[in-house]
């Protein structure tokens, strides 16, 4: 971890809160209840209140909240008379006593009685809890009920706005950092939402000074961050695509928070279910060959010339390892296997140049490619246990997908490298911007030992190769 001696505050259990639709149970006046409801998250000033023990819940339709936590934000010291069964707060020079399950209530030397519509203070679960409503009423506090992410939010007079002046992007290592640039502290809201991943966070009472925007991040476990200011709170979204955590981080001129990948890779289930027979698709996308009775199939060596890929070791002046030279020489051996089933191959390079991957896809583009096959070898460089090929496809393709398949199962079937499955690479270039069906191979992690000596031998690259040019022909329908 980077940052270990910073301040943490575990945004774990707020998460799985807000999450989980999981009931909780709640104790209060001698009875038993299942809570079968979200729970609430408190807003306190802008402040995302800690409320892990008890979160705010709402019995008969009213919202009770924790006093300590709700009055001990508002900076109010908070004392408990057991005898008396009372919650003392001094709160800006005045004193509040509420008693639980007692409608009166003593704001200084004033009483005040609490409507009857709303509940008096209970404990629940072993806190005091007070109805929000009446509080709100009795000090002029603002509050808002904020539905879609059922937040409770309390401003007081006093509250001021924090300026927002920016968000950021960095990643080091496994961990992708988001920085919003605030006068102060803000605890933010945040919490999880699916379909696509993502990280959500809500920052409240802010006067942002800056537009909407997006950063395309490129990250560990980021792939964009997005921003923009909503009528109650500014909103910042990380999309994600591995699995992560998160953790927020207390800076005096802002927060920060850091995702920190913890998949592998960003694996699709459903991209590993057998894929159906092509002739009951509604829509196949390919028919072969493209050109006259003659099946080209463009073989794309990843990287070359002054872009050596990864390497091994990473950062080395005269590495052991080198993607260039291992993807030309499998993109070759297939060309080779391919050619002998008489189908004509295209290869973006033969020899250690560096088309871009524009010209890539251009090319397979202009002769009217039947497949795109790009040969990659992966790379993770702190992690040099991660071992395995990866086949990825463009979404829309639904022979890109079987294409992928069917590589990807003889490699599996007839390699040494291990399953890391086929996956959505929806977002790169060559996948995107070719017209036929395509897929990108890694084979195996150059940082790791085994793939690495693997991939180092001639059997083993002959081995890929054939895996490859089988899935190729089982795809085009030869074997
Ligand atoms: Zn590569």
């Amino acid at each position: 971890m980077r940052k270990a001696a910073a301040f943490i505050l575990t945004a774990v259990i707020l998460l799985s809160f807000v999450i989980s639709a999981d009931a909780f149970t709640i104790i209060y006046d001698g009875k038993v209840e299942d809570y079968p409801w979200a729970p609430i998250v408190l807003v306190v000033d802008g402040h995302t209140v800690e409320t892990k023990e008890m979160p705010p819940v709402i019995l008969n339709g009213r919202t009770l909240v924790p006093a300590r936590e709700f009055f001990e934000e508002l900076g109010a010291e908070v004392t408990w008379d057991n005898d008396a069964r009372s919650v003392i707060i001094d709160y800006d020079t005045t004193e509040i006593v509420l008693t639980i399950n007692s409608r009166t209530v003593y704001i200084g030397s004033e009483a005040a009685t609490i409507a009857p519509s709303d509940p008096a203070p209970k404990i629940i679960n072993d806190k005091t809890m007070i109805p929000v409503r009446f509080v709100a009423e009795a000090f002029g506090f603002k509050v808002e009920w904020i539905n879609e992410t059922r937040v409770v939010r309390v401003t007081s007079p006093e509250a001021e706005e924090v300026r927002l002046t920016n968000v950021a992007f960095s990643s080091e290592d496994d961990t992708d950092t988001i920085f919003i640039a605030l006068d102060e502290f803000v605890n933010p809201n945040i919490f999880r939402m699916q379909e696509p991943d993502r990280i959500v966070i809500d920052v409240y009472g802010t006067n942002a000074i800056i537009k909407d925007g997006k950063i395309n991040a490129e990250g560990q476990a980021v792939e964009a961050v997005r921003y923009s200011q909503h009528p109650d709170r500014f909103r910042v979204v990380a999309d994600l695509k591995a699995d992560a955590d998160y953790e927020v981080f207390k800076m005096k001129n802002g927060v920060e928070i850091s995702i920190i990948r913890t998949g592998d890779y960003d694996y699709d289930e459903e991209a590993t279910a057998p894929v159906e027979d092509p002739t009951e698709m509604p829509s196949g996308n390919a028919s072969f060959p493209n050109n006259d009775g003659k099946l080209i199939v463009v073989v794309d060596a990843g990287h070359g010339g002054a872009d050596p890929g990864a390497i091994y070791p990473p950062g080395a002046k005269d590495p052991v390892a080198v993607e260039k030279d291992l993807t030309l020489d499998i993109a070759l051996k297939l060309r080779k296997n391919l050619e002998a089933e008489g189908i004509e191959v295209v290869m973006t390079r033969e020899d250690d140049s560096y088309p871009t991957l524009k010209e890539r896809a251009e090319l397979a583009n202009k002769v009217n490619a039947d497949l795109f096959v790009s040969v990659h070898i992966n790379a993770m460089d702190n992690k040099d246990e991660i071992d395995g090929a990866q086949v990825y496809y463009h979404k829309n393709s639904y022979y890109g997908k079987r294409l992928a398949s069917a590589i990807h199962n003889n490699i599996i079937a007839n390699t040494a490298l291990s399953d890391k499955k086929i996956q959505d690479g929806s977002s790169f270039y060559v996948l995107k911007h070719t017209k036929m069906p395509a897929i990108l191979t890694e084979c195996g992690f150059i940082t790791n030992e085994g793939d690495r000596n693997y991939l180092k031998t001639e059997k083993g690259r002959q081995k890929i190769a054939d895996a490859i040019s089988d899935g190729i022909l089982e795809v085009l329908d030869i074997i």
